[in-house]
């Protein structure tokens, strides 16, 4: 049988090691960290996402764990630009499930072990060599493995993609973003993504983000250094559970594949969290991956996989440039666009559809 390493428990791996199991090759797979990460990232898990996860029957733990997302409402300050109701839009399965990544994690290797494979934490790959037949491992205890194919779903910074040398072209935004995960006292806003764009702190404009990930718990997400401070809301806040700021980059490795090496999720691609798509296309690369591994097809895996990180990097990317631009045009032509969106049930409708989709 095909022995296969994934390197990396994140929600890249984890879908990788859950669809090659169900396929039948069962994979080692293993992750530096010393257990399950109770720090969240992503929040937002797209239908496509379900979809795969459902396969390993984790899309319906996903469903009954999450907040579903029933409504959109962006504001400018106190005036409302769009506030559309999501749950008349979307069919059933096009919905979008609120829900922290560690609990998604948790959910995925839980899945996992039931089907016989278990995550070996606390173990660090420091360096990976390939050949055109087989990947030969090093970890951080100093003992080597070769596989047939490893797996690189070790994140941004991954190990596995520095080792064969594959350049991750691209740029870091100077601005610094920042998160804050909060216990609130009563359910508020339930449901609802609430979204602001606000006077900037430079000389751009500033967009925050307001998502419910638990019955009491809400994400924050903004392009300023500090989400709570500005809300341009009160909440009754009980507890602070994270804050944190982080920077932008926008980078994609030059090559998915080389020799034995396949490259997926943020060691292949990592762009803004602007439209919460990035958990949601490694979701899908580790499907892609399997699938090929399983089918014999891995030469296509580049091919399809590529240009598709490529456009959801551009969309990402041009969204994010559009809600922080203080271009006076722009930024009429955000009144005017949601004015027609608000007006008209067809554009609702494509609105919300793009929302779910990746
Ligand atoms: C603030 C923020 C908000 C976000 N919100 C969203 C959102 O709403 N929706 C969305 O889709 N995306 C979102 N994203 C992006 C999303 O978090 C990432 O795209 C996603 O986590 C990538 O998953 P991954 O499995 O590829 O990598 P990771 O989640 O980074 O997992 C990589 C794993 O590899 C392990 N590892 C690293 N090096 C080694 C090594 N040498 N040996 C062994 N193991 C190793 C790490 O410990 C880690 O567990 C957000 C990102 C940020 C920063």
């Amino acid at each position: 049988m095909t022995n296969v390493l994934i390197v990396g428990a994140g929600p890249t791996g984890l879908t990788t090691a859950l669809e090659l199991t169900r396929q039948g090759i069962v994979p080692d797979i293993v992750d530096a960290k010393e257990s399950p990460s109770w720090k969240s990232r992503a929040v937002a898990i797209l239908p496509r996402s379900i979809e795969i996860l459902n396969r390993t029957g984790v899309g319906d733990h996903l469903i009954r764990e999450g907040v579903r997302i029933t409504r959109a409402h962006i504001r400018r300050g106190k005036r409302s630009l769009l506030d559309i109701d999501l749950s008349k839009l979307l069919d059933k399965e096009e919905q979008v499930i609120a829900l922290a990544q560690n609990r998604t994690e948790i959910l995925m290797s839980k899945q996992l072990e039931s089907m016989g494979v278990s995550v070996r934490y606390d173990t660090k790959v420091t360096s990976v060599a390939t050949s055109e037949t087989s990947a030969t491992v090093t970890f951080a205890d100093g003992t080597t493995k070769t596989y047939d194919w490893v797996v690189g779903a070790d994140g941004v910074f991954s190990t596995v993609r520095d080792s064969v040398h594959i350049s991750y072209n691209g740029y870091e935004l100077d601005e610094e973003w920042s998160i804050a995960d909060v216990e609130v006292a009563e359910e508020q806003h339930h449901g609802t993504i609430n979204a602001w764009l606000l006077e900037g702190e430079h000389k751009t404009r500033d967009a925050l983000v307001m998502i419910p990930i638990e019955r009491n718990r809400i994400r924050l997400i903004s392009s300023t250094s500090d989400s709570l401070a500005a809300l341009p809301l009160t909440l009754d806040v009980q507890d602070i559970r994270r804050t944190g700021t982080f920077k932008i980059s926008v980078r994609q490795a030059e090559q998915y594949i080389k020799g034995r090496v396949i490259l997926a999720g943020d060691a292949a691609h990592t762009h803004s969290p602007v439209g919460g798509r990035g958990m949601n296309l490694g979701i899908e690369d580790g499907q892609a991956i399997a699938d090929a591994l399983v089918h014999n097809t891995v030469h296509t895996y580049e091919g399809k996989r590529k240009p598709k990180a490529t456009r959801v990097m551009r969309g990402t990317e041009k969204a994010r440039k559009l809600i922080t631009s203080n271009n006076l045009g722009i930024v009429f032509g955000i009144y005017v666009v949601t004015w027609c969106i608000q007006h008209s049930y067809f554009l609702q409708k494509k609105f919300a559809k793009n929302l779910a989709k990746l």
